[in-house]
């Protein structure tokens, strides 16, 4: 314990000397202990991070003299380089471009959007239980079940208790809280998985109840759409402040990691619900089966009763959203439609059309909506978007020409941004002639991650 502490003073201690450019103290410290050279303090920033952050040119040196790692990211995703570059220290820039940490060709692993917004699995869905009716009826009555709320497709949401944060939560209901509601016949009720089993240390608010004397099973989840009355359902939560949400857009964007990831699955399947209570084949009545799962129709003649047929299972539609690389690597394209708020610029995306691939997909709408030829496409991550089903493709996209002719109808401006300005609505103050859209969108997750690979395509 002791050892430990010794060697987090030391660390802080390094990582102030490189802050004050205080090359001898440094230099001190790195004999007695090596391992300093690369450690990282608040915000993953590193030695060499605070030297470049500061001007300390002889510091940065030094570092570098000793074959420190320069392209290592902070949280931020910027390297010693780019941090250089931001604050205009451009003698540093200089060195560590010579030395190769300007130029990176390959995105160290942990540069990639892993786990993005509506993306997180914190639930099992437990897929082979759907067809066990007995299974589903017996969780549906259990008391530890979890019941989610959502009014024309509107969750019901209360804002956190503590009241610093901006974040809301979902509503969660037992089956005695329900019961009656279940009943109605315009109600939709979806299994939706189980709960994962708790992570040690971990402080996740979906977690299995502790029972001291034994293991408890994780609680089943389940949501359900209502036709009733909005401020009847605002009724079953007694004194707490609930509310559905106004702006889907805006207002999904405020809750926890676990919670955005179990809204996505719900939202998308109860949307399909909504949408598709009659039979695509032949116009025939549906009956709700596998959990909400599958929709099959109630018509014996239907051709969709004769094989496997997509029209009984939820639809994802898949978008395919990119970030287009001006070819001097420096400028990326963003436009913006009239319905975003006033200065937004976001990445231009479209749907993928029947019989294309995904970088077609991305040539045609980049060519379509900016008149920008595209060249290579390379995909990034994805991220599931509950408006209502829409699976998100990011993609980096080389562009092959520079000229703009935006589509109109589609977007209102297109324009190539450098990249300095880019970094500054990352990173920087909110500017009204200019912002991203917000953090838990893959828009700014591929131009953020853009600015920590660097451009080379
Ligand atoms: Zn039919
Ligand atoms: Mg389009």
């Amino acid at each position: 314990m002791q050892e430990q502490e010794l060697q987090e003073q030391l660390q802080e201690r390094f990582v102030d000397a490189a802050a004050r450019g205080d090359a001898s103290q440094l230099l001190s410290l790195l004999s007695r202990s090596p391992s300093l050279l690369n450690c990282t303090g608040h915000g993953g920033w590193t030695a060499l991070m605070l030297a470049a952050r500061n001007g300390h040119y002889q510091v940065a040196e030094t570092l570098l003299s000793h074959s420190c790692d320069q392209l290592v990211l902070n949280r931020s995703s910027q390297t010693a380089y780019d941090i250089a570059r931001f604050w205009g220290h451009t003698h540093i820039a200089h060195l560590l471009a010579r030395m190769g940490g300007g130029c990176q060709l390959v995105p160290p692993p942990g540069a990639l959007p892993q786990e993005g917004y509506f993306s997180r699995e914190a639930l099992v869905r437990c897929s082979e239980r759907r067809s066990d009716a007995a299974w589903l009826q017996r969780q549906q009555r259990c008391p530890n079940s979890v019941f989610l709320l959502f009014s024309d497709l509107s969750p019901l949401l209360r804002t956190q208790d503590a009241g610093t944060t901006n974040e809301s939560q979902l509503c969660r209901f037992s089956y005695q809280e329900v019961n009656e509601l279940i009943q109605k016949p315009g109600s939709v009720l979806i299994f939706l998985g189980v709960a994962k089993r708790k992570r040690p240390s971990s402080s996740s608010s979906i977690s299995t109840p502790q029972v001291e004397e034994g293991v408890v099973e994780p609680p089943a989840w389940f949501a359900i759409n209502s036709d009733q009355d909005p401020s009847l359902l605002l009724k079953l939560c007694g004194d707490a402040k609930g509310f559905f949400p106004q702006s889907l857009n805006r207002d999904l964007l405020k809750l926890s990691e676990d919670e955005a990831g179990i809204l996505a699955q719900a939202r998308a399947v109860l949307a399909w619900h909504s949408r598709y209570s009659f039979c695509p084949t032949c116009g025939g009545s549906t009956s709700l089966e596998e959990g909400g799962y599958k929709r099959s129709c109630t018509n014996t003649q239907c051709r969709s009763q004769q094989g496997v047929h997509n029209t009984s299972y939820p639809r994802v539609d898949p978008v395919v959203i990119m970030l287009v690389i001006h070819p001097d690597g420096q400028q990326c394209l963003l436009g913006r439609k009239k319905i975003f708020p006033v200065g937004m610029f976001s990445c231009l995306a479209g749907f993928i059309e029947p019989g294309e691939t995904m970088e077609a997909a991305v040539r045609r709408e980049v060519e379509e909506e900016s008149g920008v030829k595209v060249g290579s496409v390379h995909y990034v991550s994805c991220q599931p978007w509950p408006m209502p089903s829409n699976l998100m493709l990011g993609c980096l996209a080389a562009a092959l020409s520079t000229h703009i002719q935006a589509d109109e109808s589609e977007i209102e401006e297109a324009r190539w941004f450098p990249r300095q300005q880019v970094m500054d609505a990352l990173f920087r103050a909110r500017s009204p002639a200019f912002s991203l859209p917000p953090c838990q969108t893959i828009a700014y997750q591929l131009v953020k991650h853009w600015i920590g690979r660097k451009s080379n395509l």
